[in-house]
């Protein structure tokens, strides 16, 4: 079994809720919200879905959130942020796009 967390909208509450995505053998999964305790269970294939869905999301809204920081100030955002941080999204996103087609 592995287990995978992330933040979904709930269908159950309608809330942002931190989920666990539980994997069991090959051809299920158990969605369970941990705001309200609602279990669902798919097939795994859509279970990633959703999780790639939400992740893509994250990635491809970081740039945006980073500007924001830059803004507020510059310079030392500039002279504290390891470059390596803000690429490493990019690649990321990149790659998603790949599997995706
Ligand atoms: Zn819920």
């Amino acid at each position: 079994m592995k287990e995978v967390r992330t933040t979904l909208l709930c269908s159950n509450c309608f809330k942002e809720a931190p989920m666990k995505i539980l994997y069991i053998g090959n051809s299920m999964a158990k969605i369970t919200c941990e705001s309200c305790g609602y279990t669902i269970k798919v097939a795994p294939e859509e279970a990633i879905e959703l999780y790639l869905d939400d992740l893509k999301h994250r990635i491809l809204t970081k740039p945006l959130r980073i500007a924001k920081e830059i803004r507020k100030d510059s310079f030392q955002f500039i002279s504290t942020f390891p470059l390596r941080v803000i690429t490493k999204p990019l690649r990321v996103a990149r790659e998603i796009d790949k599997s995706m087609i």
